[in-house]
């Protein structure tokens, strides 16, 4: 390990891990080292581990739940936070606050059991409220961008600022903030979702028809949800089923046969496998339908791709 990260391990102590293996942290389990991570539990820990790095000059990026990345298998270079601050407050007006390392589908449900509706759509979304609002996350008609209020934001030099939900640009399955290279972006501390009053048993309803939807109709086991965006006028899991694509396998990669946009590690998958078999299924479907399908999951780490930043 090189000299400077040496230093920047010293200063954050025994919480940093170091060569850490990412597969475990993430829902396609695979993915190599970081060269250091951290795990922090509250927001004001994620803002100090965050300009420590940034003093040392060691590029750093932050992981919620690792549900919407592909990890290379030569791993992070620099310091991995692992944001689990989980802090969350409701009011009785409707406000929900919540740190960013919170579950998305665990602040579903508590807002479901207060009573408050707007965002019984994230029933059973796996990840953090973090990776929802940079991703835009969203399903049945509902997404962050519908319920986001404001949101506090670190920038990489210069302090933390409230940034209404307008400022975010959302778009589907995405923001200003994921349209930047991961190792520039800026920290989502803390986000405010305003809600409405609604009759409990009825949420609560709705909030459970959902989660079995998410049980019977998507995979289980390791998969990063869907890999590909919709395109505007083609379903993605529809165009990978309809070019025969289902059950195609690369390694210890296939695609699903449940639902053709899931791809599911069988156990031994590596990262370069996923990939390859994320530009087979782009190959197929272009060549077939004229359609070149957008990842909607990125890739994080040391890819060695060309322009990677
Ligand atoms: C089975 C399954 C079903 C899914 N269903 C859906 C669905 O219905 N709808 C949907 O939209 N998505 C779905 N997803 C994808 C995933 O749940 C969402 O994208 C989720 O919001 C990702 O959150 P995360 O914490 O895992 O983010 P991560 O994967 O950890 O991070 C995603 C990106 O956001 C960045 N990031 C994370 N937290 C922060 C932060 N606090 N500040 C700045 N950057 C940050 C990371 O650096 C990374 O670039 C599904 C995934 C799975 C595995």
């Amino acid at each position: 390990m090189s000299e400077v990260l040496e230093q920047l391990a010293r200063v954050l102590g025994e919480r940093a891990k170091r060569d850490e293996p990412l597969a475990p942290y993430t829902s396609m389990r695979v993915g190599g080292p970081a060269d250091l991570l951290v795990a922090c539990r509250t927001a004001d820990e994620v803002v100090r581990t965050a300009r420590q790095a940034q003093a040392h000059g060691v590029p750093w990026l932050v992981l919620g739940s690792g549900c919407n990345v592909l990890v290379a298998d030569a791993g992070v270079r620099g310091l991995v936070i692992l944001n689990r601050a989980e802090q969350v407050r409701l009011a009785d007006d409707g406000t929900v606050w919540a740190e960013t390392g919170a579950q998305m589908a665990a602040l579903s449900r508590q807002a479901v059991e207060r009573g408050l509706g707007g965002l019984e759509w994230a029933a059973g979304l796996p990840g953090t409220v973090g990776g929802a609002v940079v991703g835009n996350a969203g399903a049945f008609g509902g997404d962050v961008a519908t319920n986001l209020v404001s949101a506090q934001v670190l920038p990489r030099d210069g302090a933390a600022a409230e940034r209404p939900g307008a400022w975010f640009d959302f778009v589907y399955r995405g923001s200003r903030i994921k349209a930047l290279p991961t190792h520039e972006r800026p920290v989502v501390l803390a986000a405010t979702f305003q809600l409405r009053p609604g009759d409990p048993q009825a949420l609560r309803a709705q909030a459970a028809e959902i989660v079995t939807w998410r049980r019977t109709r998507h995979p289980s086991g390791a998969t990063m949800g869907s890999t590909f965006k919709n395109a505007p006028d083609a379903h993605a899991g529809r165009v990978i089923e309809g070019a025969g694509l289902k059950g195609y396998r690369i390694g210890g990669v296939k695609v699903s046969e449940q639902h053709a946009n899931f791809f599911v590690n069988t156990g031994e998958a590596t990262a370069a496998d996923v990939l390859a078999l994320m530009r087979h299924v782009q190959d197929i479907v272009e060549r077939q339908f004229g359609i070149r399908l957008e990842p909607e999951v990125e890739l994080v780490g040391a890819w060695g791709l060309p322009n990677e930043k």
